[in-house]
C-alpha cells in the first residue's frame, strides 16, 4: 500500500491511500479527473471518498465523486451513514472532531496492510491520543517565528485554524510509539513554512522517515 499526493496546501488537497486493487481517496481539493490520471483510470479500485471539511480546498470537487456513485465519509459536512458501512470494508475509518472555524474531523484509518494511519489537517490542535499508530499524516502549516512578519489580523486568524510547528512537534512525540514507520507533515503554508526546517526538526523527535507532503510525492507504507 502506498500514499500518493496530488496536493497538499490552500490549491488543493489530494491524498490516494492505494495498492493494485484498493484505493482510499482522501479529501476532494482537486478535480476527480487528476485522481482518475494516478490510478491509470482503473477508478474500480476506489472504494471510496473521506473529507476532512467543507473548505474548497479539501472539499471544492466533492461533487464529481458523488455524481459517480463513490461513497462519502464527510461527517462534518453530513454524509456519514451508509457511507460509513460502504468505507468500512476493506478500510476501517472513524473520525474525530478537530478545532477549526467550521466544523471539521481528522481520521483513523485501519487495513489490514496499513496497520493504524491517523490522517489530521486544518486545525489548531488535537484533543485526543492514539495508541499504536503505523502512520501519521498530520498538518505542520507555519511556524510562529516566520508568521509574526505578517499582520496581527492574519496571525490571529492562522493560529486559530491551522496547526504550528511546535504544536505538530508535540502531537508527534505525545502519539509516537514503537509501531510508527512513517510520518508525513501535510498542509504546509507558502509564505510562513520552511519545508527544510520542518522536516529537520520533526525527524529529531522520531526513528522513522519523515515525508512532507507535495503534489507528486509518492511513497510505500
Ligand atoms: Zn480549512
Amino acid at each position: 500500500m502506498r500514499i500518493t499526493c496530488l496536493g497538499s496546501g490552500s490549491a488543493g488537497n489530494c491524498y490516494l491511500l492505494h495498492n493494485e486493487t484498493e484505493c482510499l481517496v482522501i479529501e476532494a481539493g482537486i478535480p476527480f479527473k487528476e485522481v482518475k490520471k494516478a490510478l491509470d483510470f482503473n477508478i474500480r479500485k476506489i472504494v471510496g471518498i473521506v473529507v476532512s471539511h467543507e473548505h474548497g480546498d479539501h472539499a471544492k470537487y466533492l461533487h464529481e465523486y458523488i455524481k459517480v456513485g463513490i461513497p462519502v465519509m464527510a461527517p462534518s459536512m453530513g454524509h456519514i451513514t451508509g457511507a460509513l458501512t460502504a468505507i468500512s470494508k476493506p478500510f476501517a475509518v472513524r473520525s474525530f472532531p478537530l478545532v477549526h472555524d467550521v466544523p471539521c474531523t481528522g481520521f483513523l484509518i485501519e487495513h489490514s496492510e496499513v496497520g493504524r494511519l491517523l490522517f489530521v489537517t486544518d486545525t489548531e490542535y488535537v484533543r485526543y491520543r492514539f495508541k499504536n499508530l503505523n502512520h501519521i499524516m498530520v498538518e505542520c502549516n507555519y511556524s510562529n517565528e516566520l508568521l509574526q512578519a505578517y499582520h496581527e489580523s492574519l496571525q490571529g486568524r492562522i493560529k486559530l485554524t491551522h496547526m504550528e510547528l511546535s504544536t505538530c512537534k508535540d502531537f508527534i512525540q505525545a502519539n509516537k510509539g514503537h509501531e510508527l514507520k512513517t510520518v508525513c507533515l501535510l498542509h504546509l503554508s507558502g509564505r510562513t513554512s520552511d519545508e527544510v526546517v520542518f522536516k529537520k526538526e520533526v525527524k529529531e523527535l522520531i526513528e522513522c522517515p519523515v515525508y512532507v507532503a507535495d503534489k507528486g510525492l509518492e511513497y510505500e507504507l
